[in-house]
């Protein structure tokens, strides 16, 4: 998958910025990922702290990790959305079930 700069969603323009390491992300450098609703972005790190390369599918996995927070955002009343660890077993089983069925969907 090629990850898109910028994603249309619900109606807005949602910015995919790229950055070398998670400190650029947040401070403490603990996440690979994220969605900055206030923002209009979501940023992913090219590395990890340990300056790794991440891998294709890792970063896949991360960038639809951060677009089911896009959704949670937008589509769930405050009550209803996900927490975290909710997001990340989604992303994960989702990534897996595309990954595993060579699915696309540009054909
Ligand atoms: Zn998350």
């Amino acid at each position: 998958m090629r990850i898109p700069n910028k994603l249309k969603a619900f109606g807005t323009v949602i910015s995919v910025i790229k950055v070398e390491e998670p400190t650029e992300i947040t401070r403490d450098g603990n996440c690979i990922g994220r969605y900055d609703a206030d923002a209009s972005c979501i940023v992913l790190t090219k590395r990890t702290t340990s300056q790794k390369l991440l891998s294709p599918d890792v970063k896949c996995e991360t960038f639809l990790h951060e677009v089911l927070h896009v959704i949670n955002n937008y589509m769930l009343e405050d009550t209803r959305r996900l927490e975290e660890g909710q997001i990340d077993q989604m992303s994960k089983g989702l990534f897996a079930i595309i990954k595993d069925n060579k699915l696309r969907f540009d054909e």
